[in-house]
């Protein structure tokens, strides 16, 4: 076991090697430790940033291994990675955070919204299907139009479809690989707003002020943050990140996804385990960033303070959008983060900016 807090020196272990474990290297490397990324690809963001690359799958248990020996904590930057691997690693004496109980819920749609609405986070109405039969009960149980989702493994909009009558929910069931689905009811929502929470191994809490998002196609474009927003909904935000950080005894930075309906009623979209694309604009907005922050909690740390001191336009970088860097570099007020992958795919999450304004 580990002895925490984590002194500066000792090694964190990441699974996972996108950038968004990139940016947690980055700050754990800023605070003296040794980071060791596990990752199947030889050429990825995080390794390349690493002081120790292993490339293997999550389940490969010799890469998992030599992870463990190396590490004196591991966290992850992927909600999907297998439970299994987690419970090996804990197996081994290696202490991973956010902990198995939080990979379980953010893993299986049903799981998380039954878990938040048990701890006092409204979401939508839903129900859950895994036959045609019962994707159609689904649906005119819930009204339509709904939203079905994949329970498992849906990321950036992938793997849910609207259904506009009950009687296409046959087909769309089986047009999602009929697989077991969940069925949301519409959020009738003026915007989408995120908030991104902390809780240390003290039990400590931290939260940042809420971000405002945009999505195109299912993927994130624009967050603005802090948010407009009065006192009242930024304290409703910070309440239900309480109860869900409390309810899965939570260590780690969490993003939570939120609908703002009209009346100023906050639901909860969805829970990621991790450092999350909305909060990129902490980065160069706060005092302490959510990757440094996250490095904080799984290491024993206390936590840093979260206040703003810049108002921040983050944009995400999509495919050959990175390529105009030369001018975003040029630009007194923009901050360019790039993430190092080489190919430029459409869509792709090549890099972000945030935009800087005095509050
Ligand atoms: P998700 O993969 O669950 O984060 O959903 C991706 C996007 O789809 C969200 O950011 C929303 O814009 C939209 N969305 C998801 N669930 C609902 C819902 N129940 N009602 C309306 N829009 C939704």
């Amino acid at each position: 076991m580990a002895a925490l807090p984590l002194a500066p020196g000792s090694t964190v272990g990441i699974l996972g090697g996108g950038q968004l474990g990139r940016m947690l290297a980055l700050a754990a490397a800023r605070l003296g430790f040794d980071v060791a990324v596990l990752e199947r690809q030889a050429d990825s963001p995080a390794g390349r940033v690493a002081m120790k690359l292993i490339v293997g799958a999550y389940e490969d248990e010799a890469a998992l291994e030599e992870l463990a020996q190396l590490t004196d904590v591991v966290t992850y930057e992927f909600e999907n990675v297998p439970a299994k691997s987690v419970e090996w690693l804990v197996t081994r004496g290696v202490e991973v955070a956010p902990g198995p109980k939080a990979l379980a819920v953010a893993q299986d749609r049903v799981a998380e919204k039954t878990f938040l609405n048990a701890n006092g986070a409204p979401t939508v109405a839903f129900a859950e299907a895994d036959t045609p039969e019962a994707a159609v009960a689904a649906v005119a149980q819930i009204g339509a139009p709904a939203l079905m989702k994949t329970r498992r493994e849906g990321y950036d909009g992938k793997g849910q479809r609207w259904v506009e009558h009950a009687a296409d929910a046959a087909r769309v069931f089986a047009e999602l690989g009929s697989v077991p689905v969940i069925v949301e009811a519409r959020a009738d929502f003026v915007r989408e707003l995120s908030i991104i929470a902390a809780r240390g191994r003290d039990g400590g809490t931290a939260v940042y002020p809420l971000a405002e998002n945009h999505h195109e196609k299912g993927i994130l474009r624009r967050s603005i943050a802090p948010a407009k927003a009065p006192k009242a909904l930024q304290d409703r935000a910070e309440r239900i990140s309480a109860r869900v950080l409390s309810g899965l005894e939570y260590v780690g930075v969490i993003g939570i996804e939120l609908f703002e309906l009209r009346d100023g009623t906050l639901l909860v979209n969805e829970i990621a385990p991790r450092v999350h694309n909305t909060g990129h604009w902490t980065m160069d907005g706060c005092e302490v960033d959510q990757f440094e922050q996250h490095i904080r909690a799984v290491a024993g740390w206390s936590l840093g303070p979260t206040h703003p001191t810049h108002q921040v336009e983050m944009l995400n970088l999509l495919g050959e959008e990175a390529l105009a860097w030369r001018r975003f570099a040029a630009e007194p007020e923009t901050r360019v983060h790039l993430y190092g992958k080489r190919e430029a795919k459409p869509g792709r999450k090549m890099g972000h900016i945030n935009r800087v304004k005095p509050l």
